[in-house]
């Protein structure tokens, strides 16, 4: 991750923080959920608007006397804290000016819109780990992690308490977990017969460097049948393991998987781990 763009990542997640702090101050206590009605109210968003949205997420709108925030009802619960948050980042964003270090970063590419779409890009990047920071904040998903203990099954119950997307747990548990992981989520892929399971992302140990080339799984789609495509059928969780890119060396590391959605949304979320 260049300079630019890690300084604009600590500065964001900090004034997110900062924002968590207050409304913790206010209600007086930590529990989560947190959710981003609390944050509006600190943030000078007159009101957040339920609408159909058609495929937007949310859109944010700039009035002289505040923000209006319209998030799509069409999204699960979940989601729909996840997008309101990543608004609030936008404001964040402008508050804190970061637009400087986006303006700085120099990207490799023939695409004569690729600086442009790279920028924004950068910026929605740093949107979501301020919206990541206000859900989930560090310090309380933490505790509850280590509570539960670092695992596939801990996922869904933390979504539960947190109010949030088992694929935002799922990254934040890489993020953030003392115990180091990568989190993966597949996908099937091709849509017709036969069908494989395709890495969507994978995210690796720790907030920075966020460099998604340092820690990948060797092979990134997998034919049936596979272990992946067991916890894909079945409910119960399945542990396998698998060989990993870390760094510059190749390891074979431990990993749980499970699937979770419905139908043709399902999809298998795995967590790593490079000590065990
Ligand atoms: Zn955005």
């Amino acid at each position: 991750m260049p300079v630019n763009l890690e300084q604009a990542t600590s500065l964001i997640t900090e004034r997110a923080r900062q924002l968590v702090n207050r409304s913790v101050e206010q209600r007086g206590h930590e529990n989560p959920p947190f959710l981003p009605e609390e944050f509006a109210r600190l943030q000078g968003i007159k009101k957040i608007v339920k609408e159909d949205l058609g495929e937007t997420s949310a859109v944010l709108l700039r009035f002289h006397d505040g923000y209006v925030i319209k998030v799509n009802q069409n999204h699960n619960l979940a989601r729909q804290n996840f997008s309101c948050a990543h608004e609030i980042g936008h404001i964040l964003f402008s508050e804190l000016k970061l637009e400087r270090y986006i303006r700085n970063i120099e990207y490799r590419t023939f695409d004569p819109d690729g600086e442009r779409k790279a920028r924004s890009r950068a910026i929605e990047r740093l949107c979501d780990a301020a919206a990541a920071e206000l859900l989930l904040p560090e310090f309380v998903f933490r505790k509850y992690l280590s509570g539960f203990g670092v695992s596939v099954y801990a996922i869904e119950r933390l979504a539960n308490i947190f109010r949030s997307s088992i694929r935002a747990v799922a990254w934040r548990i890489a993020e953030v977990s003392e115990e180091p992981c990568i989190a993966l989520l597949w996908q099937l892929w091709p849509r017709n017969k036969p069908r494989g399971l395709r890495l969507t992302w994978c995210i690796g140990p720790g907030k920075r460097p966020r460099s998604k080339d340092n820690y990948m799984p060797l092979h990134t789609y997998v034919r049936p049948p596979s272990t992946l495509h067991k916890a894909y059928q079945d409910s119960s969780f399945v542990k396998s393991s698998r060989l990993f890119k870390c760094d510059n060396t190749v390891k074979r590391l431990p990993m749980e998987s499970k699937g979770f959605g419905y139908g043709e949304k399902r999809y298998v979320v795995s967590l790593a781990f490079l000590d065990r």
